[in-house]
C-alpha cells in the first residue's frame, strides 16, 4: 500500500494531472473503459444481486456516464482561476482564487449500488485533477472483482488504481497518508474513517446512511404518490441508502393509502424472474431482515426464502415509533407505515431524531411543503417524488450531521476534491504607508474610515 501511494504522490507531484488535456482523456477513457467492457460489469452484478442488465443500466451506468460527460464539459470551466474583488485597503492589487487538486486520493465504495457508488467519487478525483485509489466493497465481491479487473488493465497504477478487499486491506490503506478520502458506508464505519482522517487531518467527504421519512398529507394524489413511492422503496429490494425507510401518513387517508400500496405492488410485478427485482445481498443481510418483520403487523407480503436471499415486499401496518423496526435503518424491501393525527407533531419526532439523508413530502398544501422543507434538517430529497434527486446530476448530493458531510456529483464532486487557493496579487505601482511603524492615531483614524467605521 505505501508503495502504491508513495508512486501516486510521486505522479501527482510531476503536475500531470493538473493539466485539462490530461484531466479529459483520462475521463474519456474512463468512459470507455466502462462502455467496452458492459457486459462484464452486467454479467458481475448479475452474480451478486441477479440485477437486470436494464436495471443496472438505468440505477449504475447512466448516472456515472453522464456524470462524466458533464466533467469533460466543464473542467475547463470549473478549473479556471475566478476573479475575487479587492477591498480598498490591498489596493493597487487584483485577487483571485485557484482552484487546485488536494492531490493523493481515497475513495472507499458501497456494495448496493458499487459501479456508481465507486466510479462517480472517482469522477469528481479525476475531474479536479487527483490521482485515486478505489477500494470497492468486498460484500458484493463480484462486481468488485470486475472493476479491479477492467481499471487496473486499462489505467496506469500511478493514477488510478483499485485495491480490493474488506477491513484488514482498508485498515491499512487507512493508515496511509492520504490528501483526501472519500467515504461511502455506513454511519457506524463513517465514524472510524473520520477519525483514521483526523490523524493526518485529511480532509474528507461522508456519505452515510439513516431513516429517510416520507410524509403524505391528506392533500396528495394518492394514487401517483402510491406509484412513486412504492417504485422508490422495492427498487434494489429496498437496499438504496435513499430509499424511504419509513412513511408518515395522515390517519383520515391511511385505509384508502394502504389499499393503493398494495395494488400498486401488484401491479409491480416484483420477481428475480422477470428482472423486476433483485435479491438481499447475502443470507446474513436477509436473516438480518427477516428478524425485523413483526408478524403481528404485516398488511401485505412477509413470506421469504432464504436460501433463495429472497424477500417479498412487505408493508407493514400500525407501527409506532418504538417498534424495533424503528431503531435501525432497514435497507431492504420492508416499509413501515405509522399514522399521524397532528402533522407539527410528526414533524417535531423526526427533528428529535438523526438527521436523515432523504426526506420526502407529498402534498398539494404549499405550507405542509414548506414546513417539511424549512424545519427538518436533512441531505436532500423531494417534493411529490422519491429516490429521482439523485438522478438529476445538476443537483449536489449528500448528508447532513449522521448521514454524512460533504456533497457531490456535477460541480459539487469538483469541489469536494478541490482547494481553493486565495491570492492577493499586490502590483508595485505604489505603496500607501498606513499599515507600516510608527503607528499613530492619524493612521488608525484613516484606516477606520476606509473601512466605513
Ligand atoms: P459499510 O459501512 O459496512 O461498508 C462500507 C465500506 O467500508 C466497505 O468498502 C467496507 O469494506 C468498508 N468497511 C467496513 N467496515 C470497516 C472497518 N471496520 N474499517 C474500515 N473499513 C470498513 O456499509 P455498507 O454495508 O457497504 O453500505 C450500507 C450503508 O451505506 C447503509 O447505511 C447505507 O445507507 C449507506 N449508503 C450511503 C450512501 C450515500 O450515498 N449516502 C450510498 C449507499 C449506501
Amino acid at each position: 500500500m505505501h508503495q502504491l501511494i508513495q508512486q501516486q504522490r510521486d505522479f501527482f507531484n510531476t503536475n500531470a494531472t493538473k493539466d485539462i488535456g490530461f484531466r479529459k482523456e483520462q475521463l474519456q477513457k474512463l468512459f470507455d473503459t466502462i462502455k467496452n467492457n458492459e457486459q462484464l460489469l452486467y454479467d458481475a452484478i448479475y452474480k451478486d444481486f441477479k440485477k437486470s442488465s436494464f436495471e443496472t443500466f438505468t440505477t449504475e451506468l447512466a448516472l456515472v456516464y453522464s456524470d462524466i460527460k458533464e466533467a469533460k464539459r466543464k473542467v475547463g470551466k470549473w478549473a479556471k482561476r475566478k476573479r475575487k474583488r479587492t477591498n480598498l485597503v490591498n489596493l493597487p492589487a487584483k485577487s483571485y482564487v485557484i482552484p487546485e487538486p488536494l492531490g493523493v486520493s481515497l475513495v472507499i465504495g458501497a456494495w448496493n449500488y458499487p459501479y456508481q457508488l465507486s466510479f462517480a467519487p472517482v469522477v469528481a478525483a479525476m475531474v479536479a485533477g487527483c490521482t485515486v485509489v478505489l477500494k470497492p466493497s468486498e460484500i458484493s465481491p463480484n462486481t468488485s472483482a470486475v472493476m479491479a479487473q477492467i481499471i487496473n488493465n486499462n489505467f496506469n497504477s500511478n493514477y488510478f488504481k483499485v485495491v480490493e478487499g474488506g477491513i484488514p486491506e482498508t485498515t491499512a490503506l487507512l493508515n496511509e497518508k492520504f490528501d483526501k478520502i472519500f467515504f461511502t458506508g455506513s454511519t457506524t464505519v463513517g465514524r472510524i474513517i473520520y477519525q483514521a482522517a483526523a490523524k493526518n487531518l485529511t480532509p474528507v467527504t461522508l456519505e452515510l446512511g439513516g431513516k429517510s421519512p416520507a410524509f403524505i398529507t391528506e392533500t396528495a394524489n394518492l394514487k401517483m404518490t402510491a406509484k412513486r413511492l412504492i417504485w422508490a422503496k422495492f427498487l434494489n429490494a429496498g437496499q438504496t441508502c435513499i430509499a424511504p425507510d419509513y412513511l408518515l401518513v395522515h390517519q383520515s387517508i391511511k385505509k384508502e393509502f394502504l389499499k393503493l400500496l398494495a395494488s400498486e405492488i401488484e401491479n409491480s410485478h416484483f420477481s428475480t424472474d422477470n428482472g423486476n427485482y433483485v435479491q438481499i445481498i447475502n443470507t446474513k443481510n436477509t436473516e438480518r431482515l427477516i428478524k425485523m418483520i413483526p408478524k403481528d403487523k404485516i398488511y401485505c407480503g412477509g413470506n421469504y426464502d432464504v436460501e433463495k436471499r429472497y424477500i417479498e415486499p412487505t408493508i407493514l401496518t400500525d407501527i409506532s415509533f418504538d417498534d424495533t423496526i424503528m431503531e435501525e435503518e432497514i435497507f431492504g424491501p420492508i416499509l413501515p407505515v405509522i399514522s399521524y393525527e397532528n402533522f407539527q407533531d410528526a414533524i417535531g419526532k423526526v427533528k428529535s431524531l438523526p438527521k436523515p439523508l432523504s426526506c420526502y413530502i407529498f402534498t398539494k398544501s404549499n405550507t405542509s411543503k414548506n414546513k417539511i422543507l424549512t424545519e427538518i434538517s436533512f441531505g436532500g430529497g423531494c417534493v411529490n417524488e422519491a429516490v429521482m434527486h439523485i438522478s438529476n446530476g445538476y443537483l449536489g448530493f449528500g448528508g447532513v450531521g449522521n448521514s454524512g458531510m460533504g456533497s457531490y456529483h456535477g460541480e459539487d464532486g469538483f469541489r469536494a476534491f478541490t482547494h481553493y487557493k486565495s491570492i492577493l496579487e499586490k502590483s508595485n505601482l505604489f505603496e500607501a504607508n498606513l499599515k507600516y511603524y510608527p503607528n499613530s492615531e492619524k493612521k488608525l483614524s484613516l484606516i477606520k474610515r476606509m473601512m466605513g467605521l
